[in-house]
């Protein structure tokens, strides 16, 4: 395996040094990707079982999405939006045939679909639903994760999220996850929308109680409110669906998408929605410069194309199957509950095994790279390409971690 003659340490040593300190991550300095795997700068190869948070579901690198990524950039990158590009139409078309959305309005990063559904939700409350000026209120749920701008972190419960940021954004009321009846009381008649993850993915990987989102799609209707998915981390084949919201039978009315939309080549998030949700949109009311553009834009229609033509969602389950299986059979005092739906799975230790960073630093030196999520749950999530070969692999590593570290 070639390697490049660069010193990990001093690598880290750099970013440590004059980068900002927002971010702990493991100390391993990757410089190669491809498929499930990668590669650090002294040539030792890890399964990637975190996946950029699910953004590489099509695996690191995929020639395909290479490909386009290349002949778009070599064509025309940007435009902005006020010209027209010839990716950015057939980008739509494909969106809404994939999500049976009528309309798409692209973005690039995640928490800027949130922000766009937050402002489509509002203007819609205001002049479809009737709501006073201002008055507009959103319900969201504890432990949930959308981003990070200012009016994302307002309806947060991490207090490290949030702390030293405020003045917070008004609007929100944060009831428990999964709790039907709380949304059902945080009910007003200014509510005009409840903004949900089908899945907590940041939160740990927590599955609400079977019929939870069918009822608050019933409340959502029998209310006049509006039901907004963020299947941002959980969407694009992740459980074992296309869409979480698959798993229950129902349907929002407006969705957000990101991560592996583009496939990881490059940021391209949209929010999509009915045509009455976003037609509170006019021109000049909202808009992003790279939103739309035709790089992303390629990018993501081939990120689509491999998702469905390779049946990666199909392997997402039967592979999601066999993992959890394998994690199951683990007999582990130190293991509390394994979370698992799709190729998505929470392994949440009991306080007494110190937390799961020291299991993810033991799992790195056995080829693995995980990462927490909280103190003590490790995620399993790798790209959606992976095999059988290298999930019953990579079981043997995590067994032997936990036989080591009992
Ligand atoms: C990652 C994530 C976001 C934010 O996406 P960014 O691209 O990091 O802004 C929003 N919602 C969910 C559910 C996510 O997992």
């Amino acid at each position: 395996m070639a390697t490049t003659n660069l010193d990990p340490r001093r690598l880290i040593e750099l970013e440590d040094r004059f980068g900002a300190r927002n971010y702990h991550p493991l100390d391993v300095v990757l410089t190669r990707g491809e498929g499930c795997w990668v590669w650090d700068v002294d040539g030792n190869r890890y399964l990637d079982c975190l996946a950029a948070y699910s953004a590489v579901n099509q695996g690191h690198n995929h020639p395909r999405i290479v490909r386009a990524l290349v002949e778009q950039a070599r064509r025309l990158a940007l435009t902005s939006r006020a010209f027209r590009n010839d990716q950015l139409g057939p980008f739509c078309q494909e969106v809404a045939d994939l999500t049976g959305f009528d309309r798409v309005l692209p973005m690039n990063t995640g928490a800027e679909a949130v922000e766009t559904a937050i402002k489509a939700a509002r203007k819609w409350g205001y002049e479809v639903k009737g709501v006073a000026p201002d008055q507009a209120e959103i319900i969201a749920f504890s432990n949930n994760f959308h981003g990070r701008t200012v009016t994302v972190i307002s309806f947060s419960t991490e207090d490290e999220y949030k702390a030293g940021f405020g003045p917070l954004t008004p609007g929100f009321k944060v009831v428990p996850y999964g709790d039907a009846a709380a949304v059902e009381s945080a009910i007003t008649p200014n509510t005009v929308a409840v903004v949900m993850e089908p899945v907590q993915g940041e939160g740990g990987i927590i599955i609400p109680p079977a019929g939870t989102l069918r009822r608050i799609r019933e409340l959502c209707d029998e209310h006049h409110v509006l039901l907004i998915l963020d299947e941002i981390q959980s969407g694009l084949g992740r459980t074992g669906k296309m869409f979480a919201f698959e798993h229950e039978g129902v349907r929002p009315d407006g969705m957000t998408l990101g991560k592996a939309l583009s496939g990881g080549l490059y940021p391209v998030s949209v929010f999509v929605a009915t045509d009455e949700l976003m037609g509170v949109f006019r021109p000049g009311q909202h808009g992003s410069t790279y939103g739309g553009n035709p790089l992303g834009a390629a990018v993501a229609r081939e990120a689509i194309r491999v998702l469905v033509e390779e049946k990666l969602v199909e392997n997402s389950a039967a592979m999601g199957e066999r993992l959890g299986a394998g994690l199951r059979a683990l007999s582990s005092p130190a293991i509390r509950e394994i979370r698992q739906i799709g190729l998505w799975v929470g392994l949440q230790l009991v306080p007494e095994a110190g937390g799961a960073r020291r299991y993810c630093e033991e799992l790195q030196k056995e080829g693995l790279l995980c990462k927490e999520t909280h103190v003590d749950t490790i995620r399993v999530a790798p790209p959606l390409v992976v095999g059988p070969d290298e999930i019953d692999w990579a079981l043997e590593r995590i067994t032997r971690v936990f036989e080591r570290l009992g």
